[in-house]
């Protein structure tokens, strides 16, 4: 697998895909398994031969033109330089969605009406502060953009009434380590910086934030933060707004430096509204993260186990006796088989589900902390009927982890859709609601399908774990409705995302709200609680120039 390519340390666009996952010329992840999958896939889903529904290329689709004036984009020039104001058609297409399913249906249709007028690559503060000053006097509407990974819809450009034109501020620019202080602990860090790199120089300095999520390749310190995302460790290191310490944003009403306390009782902590606040306060410029030693070693292993209510109750136990994990990650029966069919061809599918659900269990520190940890782990799950598999399985997971998403593009390449969905809830709730959804997901999955007798594929797994809950993370594979996919992709989402609120999950545990979970979050905050995020925006972006659409409706 090919890793990111940067030029001076910024990543380089023109090798990734623009309507797609990663790099351009990423290996196919099936490699020779591929066609006995295709085939299984299609008996499955009642398909048959899989269709051949290839994307759009670029030179077949037409941009909208920019609506910004000659004369604007020269002000903007002036303020940046003429390398950092782009309007052509390669970065206009990138930059014009993120990456959801529902972004991909988009981008792969070459439905660009969305693109942005024009992409600015701001370097310092002062820049980012003269664009937002020309943009809130000249209604113009900003999109804040780190990698542009957001899958729910955080990043794409659109106007509040009245407003002209949209300019999405691209951060790769301002991708410096600025300070590693190892006596707190903490690094000072631009936002605009992608994980590999990030971690590339916190690591040449016996440092880690220790953030991977799945995208973590192709994602950046700013998105990070302002969609409050978690990481695969994130049991040891965290999600962003536990390892945020402060953060600089740039407002339209000037520059706002949250506190930079370890603790403070001097009222309500106000950077705790910078995680999670989705670009719609300002651009968050540079932050003060934790930072931890390098660990000596990491293991992870797996366990087996004969039905996913037991798995989770062993999560729960690991949890509330405190025994230091990086992760555990609990797949139920029906991911177990699926993903063993991915890893190991159609072979493996012909007798159907195992029956098991593989619990990866990752521990990281120093080798004495890891020997440890894992002999009070290995008692706890005997006791709830796991069978330790060994290190084989969580070793192959932690080395392929960053390839599974390229797994989505031949599917969407094959007439097929896959989106996921994640909550979090307690655990009084979790087995239920993981019932609930897996049974809603099913049902919308044949309601909405082209073809009678044609089914989907939904599974889950718990993928961060709490003293008091847990976060499931759905995912499902399904046949595409030709002409009507939008629709449909609509009508899923709006029943599985009601069946997670309905059995008491939040609408979102680490992707953010953006435009996609707009609708459930009104009732989700409550009317006070609403009502206070409005003003808060109104306070700080009179205008709506910050990201206009997402989070909050305004
Ligand atoms: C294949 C795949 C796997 C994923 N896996 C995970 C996962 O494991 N964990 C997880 O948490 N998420 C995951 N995501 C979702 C996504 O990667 C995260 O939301 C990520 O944090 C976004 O980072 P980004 O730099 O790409 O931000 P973007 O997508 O560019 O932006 C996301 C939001 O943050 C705002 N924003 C970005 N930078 C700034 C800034 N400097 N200041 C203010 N606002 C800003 C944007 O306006 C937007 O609202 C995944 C997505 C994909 C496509």
């Amino acid at each position: 697998m090919g890793r990111p390519v940067y030029l001076k340390g910024i990543m380089d666009k023109q090798k990734l895909r623009w309507n797609g996952w990663g790099l351009r010329e990423a290996p196919d992840t099936l490699g020779d398994k591929a066609e006995g999958i295709w085939n299984w896939l299609g008996a499955y889903t009642g398909l048959g031969t899989l269709p051949h529904t290839p994307a759009l290329p670029l030179e077949k689709i037409t941009l909208p033109n920019t609506r910004l004036s000659g004369e604007e984009l020269q002000t903007l020039e002036g303020m940046l330089s003429r390398d950092k104001v782009k309007t052509d058609k390669y970065e206009r297409a990138y930059h014009a969605r993120g990456r959801s399913y529902h972004d991909m249906l988009h981008l792969r249709g070459g439905c660009l009406e969305h693109a942005p007028d024009a992409v600015v690559y701001p370097q310092t503060i002062e820049e980012i502060e003269a664009v937002i000053r020309y943009a809130d006097a000249n209604a113009l509407a900003l999109v804040p953009y780190g990698g542009g990974s957001s899958v729910v819809g955080g990043v794409t450009p659109l106007l509040r009434a009245g407003q002209r034109a949209v300019v999405t501020v691209d951060m790769a620019l301002m991708s410096r380590i600025l300070e590693i202080d190892k006596h707190t602990m903490t690094a000072r860090i631009e936002t605009g910086i992608y994980g590999p790199e990030l971690e590339r120089q916190l690591q040449a300095e016996g440092v880690t934030l220790g953030h991977y999520p799945q995208s973590f390749e192709y994602s950046t310190l700013g998105g990070w933060i302002a969609t409050r995302g978690a990481g695969h460790q994130s049991n040891k290191y965290g999600k962003a707004e536990d390892w945020l310490v402060s953060a600089r944003v740039v407002t339209p009403r000037g520059i706002w430096n949250t506190e930079d306390f370890p603790k403070s009782a001097a009222g309500p902590m106000l950077r705790d509204l910078t995680p999670g606040s989705e670009g719609v306060f300002g651009i968050i410029v540079d932050a003060r993260v934790h930072i931890r030693e390098v660990p000596e070693e990491k293991e992870y292993r797996a366990w087996f186990f004969q039905d996913f209510d037991s798995a989770v109750q062993a999560t729960r136990l690991l949890l509330q006796h405190e025994i230091q994990t990086a992760m555990i990650r609990v797949s139920d029966i029906n991911e177990t088989f699926f993903y063993s069919v991915m890893h190991g061809g159609a072979e493996v599918a012909e007798n159907g589900p195992m029956g098991f659900c593989l619990m990866l269990v990752g521990f990281e520190g120093t080798t004495e902390q890891v020997a440890h940890q894992r002999s009070r782990a290995e008692a706890i799950l005997s006791q709830c009927g796991g069978a330790d598999m060994g290190g084989s399985m969580g070793k192959l997971w932690l080395t392929t982890r960053f390839e599974t998403p390229y797994l989505r593009d031949p599917m969407l390449d094959h007439g097929l859709g896959v989106d996921t969905v994640e909550t979090a809830v307690d655990w009084n709730r979790l087995p239920q609601l993981h019932r609930n959804v897996s049974a809603a997901l099913k049902e919308a999955l044949s309601r909405h399908n082209p073809n009678p007798g044609a089914k989907g594929l939904a599974m889950a797994h718990v993928s961060h774990s709490y003293w008091n809950g847990a976060s499931l993370y759905f995912t499902f594979v399904f046949p595409r409705t030709p002409q009507a996919e939008i629709e449909q992709w609509l009508a899923i989402k709006r029943e599985v995302s009601d069946a997670i609120v309905e059995n008491g999950g939040t609408i979102s545990h680490h992707h953010g709200t953006g435009t996609d979970h707009l609708p459930w979050m009104a009732r989700e905050k409550g009317p006070i609680a609403y009502g206070m995020l409005k003003s808060l925006k109104a306070d700080l972006d009179p205008n709506g120039t910050m990201n206009p659409g997402k989070l909050i409706e305004f």
